[in-house]
Formats: C-alpha cells, structure tokens, sequence
C-alpha cells in the first residue's frame, strides 16, 4: 500500500532523539546523523522546518515535581529546548545546510525571534528554519508548538521522528505481538488515548487537516523513504 507524498513537512524531534545512547543530554554523533537524514530528505527536494523537544535536558513537569515553580521549570525547558536547536543547526551547517533558528522567546545574540513571514521568506529561499523555545508559554509542550508551527507554515504534513517505526496497538518494546498500524483516525487516537502525541497537539492537527507522520528517526534513509511515500511509517490522519 504506498502512502501519500509530502513536498512541505515540519519535522518534531524529541529531545531524547538527539541524547543517542546516553542518558541525558546531546550526543554529537546522533545530532550528525539526523543532520545527514535532514540533509538527504533537502536534497530530495523537500522543504522542511523543524521544531525540536528539550526533554533530554529539562521537562518543567519533572521539575515541579522536584519543587521547581511549574512555570520556572517550564521556561527552564524551553532553553532547553533553544541549546538543542542550536546543536541541530551547527551539525546541518557543518554539511553546508543553510538554516535559521527562530525561537519564541527572544534571544537576539543567538538567534532570531520567532516572525512567520520570516520564516516562510526563509523556507522559500531554500533555508531549513528551526523553531526553538516552544510556543513561548508555559503549560505547553513543543508536540502542540510543532503542530502550531506545521500549520501557521503551510506544511503538508507533521513528522513526528521516533525510535519506533509507528504507531502499535500496545508498546512494542513490552508486548512481543503487537501490531502497528499503516493509517489510523485522529478520532481513534483520542478516543483510545494512544500514545502518538499529546491530545492538544492531536486535535490541532485534526482542525487544521495536518496529517501526522509518525516513523523512526534513527534508521538511516527511512525519512526521505517515508516522504516519497515508502519507507515503513503509521500515518494519522481525518480518513476514517
Ligand atoms: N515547554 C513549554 N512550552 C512550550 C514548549 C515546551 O513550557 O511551548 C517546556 C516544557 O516544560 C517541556 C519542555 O519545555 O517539558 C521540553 O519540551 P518537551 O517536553 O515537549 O520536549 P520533548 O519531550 O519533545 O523532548
């Protein structure tokens, strides 16, 4: 069954993609392998933006747990989420990607603030634009700021960069059988609280007709694959 192409995508990577095999923090080797596959999937002629999570650093819900003030800790993991953004572009640099980084909160001695007309000016002239610091507000998290972000840039579709190939009926690392889907509903996902992403970030997707991409990440030449349409994937969609 070959599934739909996209030209346009925002990419979501998790902050726990870019630890590698550790356990906390930015493993430069990971960070040059998914720049090759961003570079691949550029070369491919593809557009693509990119939001990246913080979670390999700081979550503001871990640190409330700890005592942190929520909204503290969750400023706290929106530079997180900045120094993984920053990771990002110097390794897509480093293979002569042209990027931005745009974060919501301004940092105007590291990066640009966070302007969408910019931002679209940049994606049109061929630059890959990371969005960093969120959505800029507390209580969020950067699921619902990639799936803001996929719709205020026009994207085809929200890639969600995994370690799984997709989405499964129950976790496939715990249940041996388990079975992934090829295409699922955004009603089902709520309905059956599957772990895809979070439900704001869900039901964004939904209102906005933005289909989620969910694929791995980390095995080499899958995102390109996944965006011409092959590749192994689970696509979320409005399509019953
Ligand atoms: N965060 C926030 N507002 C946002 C996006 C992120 O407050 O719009 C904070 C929140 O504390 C979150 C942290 O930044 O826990 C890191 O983001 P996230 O947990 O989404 O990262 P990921 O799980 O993708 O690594």
């Amino acid at each position: 069954m070959s599934r739909p192409t996209f030209s346009r995508i925002l990419l979501k990577l998790s902050g726990e993609v870019l630890m590698g095999k550790g356990q906390f923090g930015i493993d430069p080797d990971m960070v040059a392998r998914l720049a090759a596959e961003i570079g691949e999937a550029k070369n491919a002629g593809h557009e693509l933006c990119i939001v990246v999570g913080g979670g390999n650093i700081f979550r503001g819900i871990a640190g409330a747990a700890q005592g942190f003030d929520r909204a503290t800790g969750d400023y706290m993991g929106m530079l997180a989420t900045v120094m993984n953004s920053l990771a990002l572009q110097n390794a897509l640099e480093k293979i002569g990607l042209d990027t931005r980084v745009q974060s919501a909160i301004p940092m105007a001695t590291v990066c640009e603030p966070y302007i969408r007309r910019r931002a679209m000016r940049h994606m049109e002239k061929g630059r890959i634009v990371i969005f960093a610091a969120g959505t800029g507000s507390p209580y969020f998290t950067t699921d619902t700021t990639a799936a803001l972000r996929a719709a205020e840039m026009n994207c085809d579709a929200l890639f969600k960069g995994t370690s799984v190939d997709g989405v499964y009926n129950a976790d496939p690392k715990k249940v041996p059988d388990a079975t992934r889907y090829e295409g699922l509903s955004f009603h089902r996902v709520l309905a059956d609280n599957l772990k895809v992403m979070d439900a704001s970030a869900v039901a964004l997707c939904r209102d906005n007709d933005i289909p989620i991409v969910v694929f791995n990440i980390r095995d080499e030449g899958n995102l390109t694959q996944v965006l011409s349409g092959g590749g192994t994937a689970t696509v979320v969609s409005n399509e019953e």
